[in-house]
C-alpha cells in the first residue's frame, strides 16, 4: 500500500448520504459537510476487471470512498455493451416492482443490494452525473436518448475520481496469496488489496463478451452454474409455420415444463419461420432454455385472444358469425388478426384450441451471440449478498451478469449492474481497522 493523504468520513453515515457526497475526497473535505478529520493513512488498492456497466459503477464508487482504483478492460473502449442497450437508448432502470424480475438459482440474492442502492438512488446518482431521466410506463431512459451518454458520464466521473483506466488489457489470471491479489494480463501484472470481477456474461455478439470471467472465478475455486442464453427467441416445432413468419400479434404465451405451467407473459408475440419471439417470449426464455438443458419437456401455449375468457369465446365467435353470416372461418377472423395469422389459425382442426392455446413444442433457444443476457454464472451461494464479497477469498468481489442472476427485460439487468457494482465498490474500498 502506498501512503496518501485522505480524509476520514464518518462511517456511520447512511449509505445514500455517503454516496451523495460531492465527488472526490478533496472537495468533500473543503465543504466540511460531515465534520471530517484529516489523517494520514494507506489508500486501499482496488482492481476492477471489466469496464462495463457494473465495473464502471464499482470503480466510481470505490474511488469515491477513497480507494486507489485501477480499471482493466480488454476492449479498446469502455462500456461497449452498455452503448448497445435499449436499442442504443439505454433502458437503465425501471420504477415498477415486478415479482419475478430476477431469476437464478437464488433470485432473492438481489434483494439486499437492490435495497441499499435502489432505483431512487440510481436516478439520483445519474442525475448528479448529468443524466436526466425520462420515464415511459415505469421504464427509465436518459433524456438524451443515447446510451453512449451514460457510458460517457460514468467514464468521465471515473477519470475525475482518479481511476486509472487501462484499456486493451485482457485479464488472464487472478491469484490470491498473503492478503494480496496478483492480476495478470497478457503483458503486465497488477497488485491489489481487493479485486472486483465485473466481466459480464458471454451473451451478445458485442466485442468483449467472451465469458472469460467464468474461468477467472473457477480458477479461484468458485462454482459456476452453467451459463445459458437468456432473453432470446425460441425455436419451436412443428415446423412449417412459415405461413405466419413476420406476423406480430398481441397475445399471451404460457410456458409448460413437464406439462406444468411455469409462467405466463402477455404482450406482442412475433411469429417467425423457426418459432416465436417478442418480449413475452424473451421473458420466458430463461426458464425454457434451462429446462431443455435439464432434458425436460417444454411447450408453449399461445393465446391469441387473451382478453376474452375461454368460456366466452364460443358466444363471441357466434355473435361475429350472426353479424356477418356470409363469411367463412378465415374471413371471420379477419379484423382480429393480421391476414397471415388468420390463414394459419383457420386451417387448424380445432379453432378454439388454435385461438386460445395454440400448442408449440420448444426445441431450443438461440445462440449466445443472439441472446441479450445469460442465465447462470458464478454461484451466489459463495457470495455475500450484502457486500458482493466472495465467501472463499477475502477481498474478492463479483458484480453484474457474471453472477448467477438474470433479469427480465425492462431495465432490470442494468439496475442489477448498478446495485451490485455500488455494493462491491463501497465494500472493497473499506479499510480494515
Ligand atoms: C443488445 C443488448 C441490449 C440490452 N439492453 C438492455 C437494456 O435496455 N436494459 C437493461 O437493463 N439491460 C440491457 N441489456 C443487458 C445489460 O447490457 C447487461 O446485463 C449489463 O451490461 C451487464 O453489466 P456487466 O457489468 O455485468 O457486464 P458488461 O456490461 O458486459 O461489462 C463487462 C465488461 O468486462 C469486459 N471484460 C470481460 N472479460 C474481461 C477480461 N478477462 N479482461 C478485461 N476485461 C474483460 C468486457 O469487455 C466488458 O466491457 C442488454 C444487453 C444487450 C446485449
Amino acid at each position: 500500500m502506498h501512503q496518501w493523504k485522505i480524509w476520514i468520513q464518518n462511517k456511520d453515515l447512511p449509505d445514500l448520504v455517503r454516496l451523495m457526497r460531492p465527488a472526490g475526497p478533496v472537495q468533500s473535505l473543503k465543504t466540511g459537510m460531515f465534520g471530517q478529520k484529516e489523517q494520514i493513512m494507506d489508500k486501499k488498492r482496488v482492481i476492477v476487471v471489466g469496464g462495463g456497466a457494473s465495473g464502471l459503477m464499482a470503480a466510481v464508487t470505490a474511488a469515491g470512498e477513497g480507494a486507489a482504483v485501477t480499471l482493466l478492460e480488454h476492449n479498446e473502449r469502455l462500456g461497449q455493451k452498455l452503448n448497445a442497450t435499449g436499442n442504443g437508448r439505454c433502458n437503465f432502470s425501471n420504477r415498477k416492482v415486478v415479482p419475478d424480475a430476477y431469476r437464478g438459482t437464488h433470485p432473492e440474492f438481489v434483494q439486499e443490494a437492490l435495497s441499499r442502492f435502489s432505483v431512487e438512488d440510481t436516478v439520483d446518482f445519474f442525475q448528479r452525473l448529468g443524466i436526466s431521466p425520462v420515464e415511459r410506463d415505469g421504464y427509465l431512459y436518459p433524456r438524451s436518448g443515447e446510451a453512449s451518454s451514460v457510458t460517457q458520464a460514468l467514464s468521465m466521473e471515473a477519470r475525475y475520481r482518479k481511476v486509472k483506466i487501462k484499456t486493451r488489457e485482457h485479464v488472464t489470471a487472478v491469484e490470491h496469496g498473503k492478503g494480496v491479489f496478483q492480476v495478470r494480463t497478457k503483458g503486465w501484472q497488477y497488485e491489489g488489496d481487493a479485486v472486483i470481477l465485473a466481466c459480464g456474461s458471454k451473451a451478445s455478439a458485442i466485442s468483449g463478451a467472451d465469458g472469460s470471467g467464468y474461468a477467472l472465478a473457477e480458477a479461484l475455486g468458485h462454482a459456476v452454474v452453467r451459463p445459458l442464453p437468456a432473453l432470446t427467441a425460441l425455436k419451436c416445432s412443428p415446423k412449417g409455420f412459415s405461413g405466419w413468419a413476420g406476423v406480430r400479434a398481441q397475445g399471451e404465451a404460457t410456458l409448460l415444463v413437464e406439462g406444468k405451467k411455469r409462467s405466463s407473459q402477455r404482450g406482442e408475440l412475433q411469429l417467425t419461420n423457426y418459432g416465436i419471439s417478442g418480449i413475452p417470449i424473451f421473458q420466458l426464455s430463461t426458464y425454457a432454455v434451462r429446462a431443455l438443458e435439464e432434458k425436460k419437456s417444454v411447450r408453449l401455449l399461445a393465446d391469441f385472444l387473451p382478453e376474452i375468457p375461454a368460456e366466452e369465446l364460443e358466444a363471441f365467435l357466434r355473435n361475429r358469425q350472426r353479424q356477418t353470416p356470409y363469411k367463412n372461418t378465415r374471413e371471420l377472423l379477419e379484423g382480429l388478426f393480421p391476414g397471415k395469422l388468420c390463414k394459419v389459425l383457420s386451417a387448424q382442426k380445432d379453432l378454439f384450441q388454435a385461438l386460445k392455446a395454440f400448442p408449440l413444442t420448444v426445441t431450443g433457444g438461440m445462440s449466445f451471440a443472439q441472446a441479450q443476457v445469460c442465465s447462470g454464472g458464478v454461484s451466489t451461494e459463495e457470495v455475500n449478498p450484502r457486500t458482493m464479497e466472495s465467501r472463499l477469498h477475502k477481498g474478492l468481489y463479483f458484480t453484474g451478469e457474471l453472477l448467477d442472476i438474470d433479469g427480465t427485460c425492462g431495465g432490470y439487468n442494468l439496475q442489477w449492474a448498478w446495485s451490485s457494482g455500488a455494493a462491491a465498490g463501497r465494500n472493497a474500498a473499506i479499510q480494515e481497522p
